[in-house]
């Protein structure tokens, strides 16, 4: 490890931007994490609203069950009736009412036979969604574990790397820790960074060839257009 100022300061803006590059992972890993969550659910409601409607048509065939049943009472009832009534007038009103009786019967009776299929459709769905249900879901649930394995690891190798900064901060030059410690305390993304040619590496503006050689003399320097310490990563090298 180069041991001048320089080298130091060099080095710890390196070692931060390796737990920035921790610290992406984890943000990118958590994300992946959030849709397998979100993924789970929705295969979970998806299974339930097909269990729902199955649930809904069994209770519709219940009812029209008991209907039916109503109307046979109701038939039988008047049939009695007309069987013993001498009264032609009676008669006549009787056979009207068998009549819508019969009608409604029929309207049941074929609403029943569609409640039925349905049913026989709901099922077969839903036996279907449960075998592709618990498919996807094993799978979600494995890549889930393995993710927040990776995210463990990586916190563990974040607060384990983080450990060492205190140590990594030795050496350097007091003013340009504190100019630079100022800048990460204010939450600028890379408050260093390297010259891409002539260029800041960070906002790509030229740099001003006198600031490159100061760069290369290992001066401290700031990008004129983003303000970030311009610095030389050779120097570690
Ligand atoms: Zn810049």
């Amino acid at each position: 490890m180069d041991a001048t100022p320089y080298g130091r300061f060099v080095a710890l803006v390196l070692f931060d931007q390796a737990l920035t590059q921790i610290t992406k992972q984890r943000q990118s890993i958590e994300k992946q994490c959030e849709a397998l969550e979100e993924k789970r659910t929705e295969l979970m409601s998806r299974y339930e609203a097909t269990a729902l409607e199955l649930k809904n048509e069994i209770k519709h065939r219940g009812e029209l069950e008991l209907s039916l049943g109503t109307l046979a009472q109701e038939k039988q009832r008047i049939e009695h009736k007309i069987d013993t009534t001498r009264n032609a007038k009676e008669y006549e009103a009787l056979q009207q009412e068998l009549e819508s009786v019969v009608t409604r019967q029929n309207a049941d009776d074929e609403r029943l036979i569609i409640v039925w299929q349905r049913i026989e459709q709901f099922e077969g769905a839903l036996k279907s969604a449960e075998h592709e249900m618990v498919d996807a879901l094993k799978s979600v649930e494995k890549e889930l574990e393995e993710k927040r394995a990776l995210l463990s690891d990586l916190e563990r190798l974040f607060s384990d790397k983080e450990r060492l900064r205190p140590a990594q901060r030795e050496g350097v030059l007091e003013q340009w820790l504190s100019m630079y410690e100022s800048m990460r305390a204010a939450l600028i993304p890379n408050p260093a960074v390297t010259l891409a040619g002539s260029s800041c590496s960070e906002c790509g503006v030229i740099v001003p060839r006198t600031d490159v050689a100061s760069v290369e003399k290992h001066q401290f320097v700031f990008c004129q257009q983003c303000h970030r310490i311009l610095f030389d990563r050779h120097a570690v090298e």
